[in-house]
């Protein structure tokens, strides 16, 4: 199964993406925290992605292309993948279809979270992650059960975006308003796009995007497992 989550910064895409590929077992790729690792590696890259997205832009179109074709060509996206933060622009999305299509591939479902903004804001403004295991967090909604310790793997430090700053968010704001939100009509004509609402708590978006995956044809997983 291939399936797109779409949404504005902090909608969820990255927490819903991390729960599906657990219980799906597909490849989560998220172009964010691929370019961040870029950044962190000190690549050529990196270099060129650090100062767009500290000031909220979008990296070129060619170099997130070529990024996304070498990960889809990686194992664990041979049975499929959840794309989380690709495509934000129509050439994006159309260069995924191309290269579904020369692999004899689809795309099986595109599911817009929906979010009003002042949430957004919130959301952005508490969240924070686990610098060890990368697991999400938020200050209020989703806090780790113990203060100050990783949930998943037990670690003390933690991290905040740079770019979770108040000026920075307005710019990503702008850029989904103008260069994301028009691939939306781009999917809306086909018969694989949904919409769940993304306000809802963190479980009621889950069941909410499985429902949808169901109505694409992709059943829900039997039992959870442990790999
Ligand atoms: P968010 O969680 O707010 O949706 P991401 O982690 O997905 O943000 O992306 C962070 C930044 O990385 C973006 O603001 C942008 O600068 C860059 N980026 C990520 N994915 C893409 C993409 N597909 N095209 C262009 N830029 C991207
Ligand atoms: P995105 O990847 O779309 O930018 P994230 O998944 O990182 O968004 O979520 C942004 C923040 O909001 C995180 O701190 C996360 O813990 C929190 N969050 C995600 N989904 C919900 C939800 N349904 N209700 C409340 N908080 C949420
Ligand atoms: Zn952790």
């Amino acid at each position: 199964m291939n399936i797109i989550l779409l949404g504005p910064p902090g909608a969820g895409k990255g927490t819903q993406a991390k729960l599906l590929q657990e219980r799906y077992h597909v490849g989560q790729i998220a172009t964010g925290d691929m370019l961040r690792a870029e950044v962190k590696a000190g690549t050529e890259l990196g270099a060129i992605a650090k100062s767009v997205m500290e000031a909220g832009g979008l990296v070129s179109d060619d170099l997130i292309i070529n990024m996304l074709r070498k990960r889809l060509a990686q194992d664990d996206c041979r049975h499929g993948f959840i794309l989380d933060g690709f495509p934000r622009t129509v050439p994006q999305a159309e260069a995924l279809d191309a290269m579904l299509a020369a692999e004899k591939q689809d795309l099986r479902a595109v599911i817009l979270l929906k979010v009003d903004e002042d949430v957004l804001v919130e959301r952005i403004a508490g969240r924070f992650s686990c610098a060890q295991c990368g697991a999400g967090y938020h200050d209020k909604m989703h806090p780790t059960a113990q203060a100050g310790v990783c949930d998943k793997c037990g670690s003390t430090e933690f991290i905040r975006r740079p770019d979770d700053n108040p000026v920075t968010v307005k710019q990503r704001f702008t850029a989904y308003n103008q260069q994301t939100a028009p691939i939306v009509p781009y999917y809306q004509g086909r018969n694989i796009y949904y919409e769940v609402d993304g306000m809802a708590d963190m479980d009621d978006v889950t069941i909410a995007i499985e429902a949808a995956l169901r109505k694409a044809g992709i059943p829900a997983p039997v039992a959870m497992s442990a790999d």
